[in-house]
């Protein structure tokens, strides 16, 4: 790869698709909730609405973390069904697919450590 790739269309929408990777930290799952960088997400910690989810959360988290999980392997499932059905595919591949829809439920809401984990 040449110097000069850095500058191409495809080099430039490659780092905004890890940017947007990058901004997947800063989502919360309970409020549905995207933040742009560490310190909107730690003010929305902070917030009265969030506080409110967090109760209802530990109330009962393990009903609530085993409902994401099953959303997410539904959903995860039924989008290789739909784009993927006659072909091999790699569940990286499929997975990049997935968190391109902002709305996707979050591993971290999930069971699952890691994708490996999931499979
Ligand atoms: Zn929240």
């Amino acid at each position: 790869m040449g110097k000069n790739d850095f500058l191409t269309p495809k080099a430039i929408a490659n780092r905004i698709k890890a940017k947007g990777l990058q901004k997947l930290r800063w989502y919360c799952q309970m409020c549905q909730k995207q933040c742009r960088d560490e310190n909107g997400f730690k003010c929305h910690c902070m917030s009265e609405s969030h506080q409110r989810q967090m109760q209802i959360f530990g109330q009962n988290p393990d009903r609530i973390v085993s409902g994401y999980s099953e959303e997410f392997e539904r959903n995860f499932l039924d989008l290789m069904k739909r784009s993927h059905r006659f072909s091999r595919v790699a569940a990286t591949v499929v997975y990049n697919e997935f968190i391109n829809d902002r709305h996707h439920v979050h591993m971290n809401s999930t069971q699952w450590e890691t994708l490996t984990e999931f499979l």
